[in-house]
């Protein structure tokens, strides 16, 4: 278990690699444990009343939530952290800052079940929400008025890949006078932090590449303005959205090897972009490492990499798309991604099905998209797969 020093994350003359491996954790200090224990229990003894230790009562705090926390907040290079039990939980706490009246503009290719805790969930309280296009600056700009409290965004997003200029448009949410918050799951914190282009906010669903392996569901919150971590910490207890200890320690696990499993992915991805690229059967790919991105050149000064997420659209029909994606054998047909194994979807069927099928194609959400999570297998093994089931759904 880590001691208070922990809170701004470890030490931050080392680099992500090492921080990744050691942040937020130091042996345990009776057995030299070197693991952060997984502390599997609801309440802590008081010495007497209200006299405890650091933790009363687990939903409030956790020894082992406590060193992933301070683990992710130093790979964000913030002050503060905040686990949650599932990305949407993270994201519904930064909404639970607003007020009945306020209004947010968020991007028009949002992650689906953001679009819906958005549209679904807070319109019934009387947040408004606009939903533009925000690889344009001015577009936002355009969209923020008085009642504007909060700027969410996606970057690279999801599905389409697009890119967003986070210090454009913190600068702009800023000006309006509303927070500036980064969904930075797509790119983890090894290749973009947020925070360092302005962005008050980072969320993460611990789900996709900081768990890293598929075997957890999980959020966080970054921040550096104490003001803003103590009120995200209201929610985090109040309502309640936080993660087990078995949890917190799988994504502890998976945050040691991030560095280098994003290496393979995105060398994987980049490779497998530029192929599809040039295939007589593809006639789009979205990849921000391309140089035919639209935003190939943000991407390149915003991130260090361009990360293992791309999408492409076939020369064919719907049902020659969804017969794709059913017959790859290395690529998984499933939702999520971030995991090291190779995963294939069809987001209008499935991770934006709860979007409407206007607003998907008003945002260019074509239903014949493939959205690919680029695994670490090796990379022939992906290519040969996927051509042959271009091949099998093509013919
Ligand atoms: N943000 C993005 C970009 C996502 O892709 C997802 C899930 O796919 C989420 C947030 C929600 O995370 P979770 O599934 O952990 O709640």
């Amino acid at each position: 278990m880590s001691d208070e020093s922990h809170e701004n994350g470890g030490d931050e003359d080392h680099r992500i690699e090492t921080r990744a491996v050691h942040a937020g954790q130091e042996p345990d200090a009776e057995t030299g444990a070197l693991m952060t224990p997984i502390y599997a229990n609801s309440t802590y003894v008081q010495d007497g009343p209200g006299d405890h230790r650091g933790y009363e009562y687990s939903r409030t705090g956790n020894p082992t939530r406590t060193d992933l926390e301070a683990n992710l907040a130093s790979l964000e290079g913030g002050e503060y952290g905040r686990a949650f039990s599932s990305g949407m939980g993270s994201i519904n706490a930064v909404v639970n800052l607003l007020e009945s009246g306020d209004h947010v503009v968020t991007g028009d290719d949002v992650y689906g079940g953001t679009h819906r805790l958005f549209t679904q969930v807070y319109d019934q309280y009387d947040v408004e929400f606009s939903f533009v296009d925000m690889t344009d600056a001015d577009a936002v700009a355009d969209a923020m008025r008085e009642e504007t409290e909060l700027v969410w965004m996606e970057t690279p997003t999801n599905p389409l890949m697009q890119v967003v200029d986070v210090a454009a448009v913190s600068q702009v949410a800023h000006e309006g006078g509303a927070l500036c918050a980064v969904d930075n799951t797509f790119a983890t914190p090894y290749l973009q932090r947020p925070l360092e282009h302005g962005a008050d906010i980072v969320s993460h669903s611990l789900t996709k590449y900081l768990g890293g392996h598929s075997d957890v569901v999980g959020g966080a919150l970054v921040t550096d303005s104490e003001d803003l971590d103590e009120r995200l910490g209201f929610y985090q207890n109040a309502v309640g959205a936080t993660p087990g200890p078995f949890g917190c320690f799988l994504v502890l696990r998976g945050t040691k090897t991030l560095p280098v499993r994003m290496d393979r992915h995105c060398e994987n991805a980049r490779t497998l972009a530029t192929w599809l690229e040039d295939h007589p059967k593809v006639d789009a790919v979205y990849y921000p490492g391309l140089d035919s991105h639209p935003q190939h050149d943000v991407a390149a000064r915003q991130m260090d990499d361009f990360g293992g997420m791309l999408s492409f659209e076939l020369d064919g029909t719907l049902e020659e798309a969804s017969a794709l994606v059913s017959n790859t054998e290395v690529f998984t047909l499933a939702e999520s991604l971030g995991g090291v194994e190779s995963l294939i979807e069809q987001p209008a069927a499935m991770t934006h099905a709860a979007v409407p099928s206007e607003e998907r194609e008003a945002a260019g959400l074509d239903d014949g998209l493939i959205r690919v999570s680029v695994g670490v297998e090796h990379v022939e093994d992906l290519r040969t797969d996927l051509a042959q089931a271009i091949e099998t759904a093509t013919n």
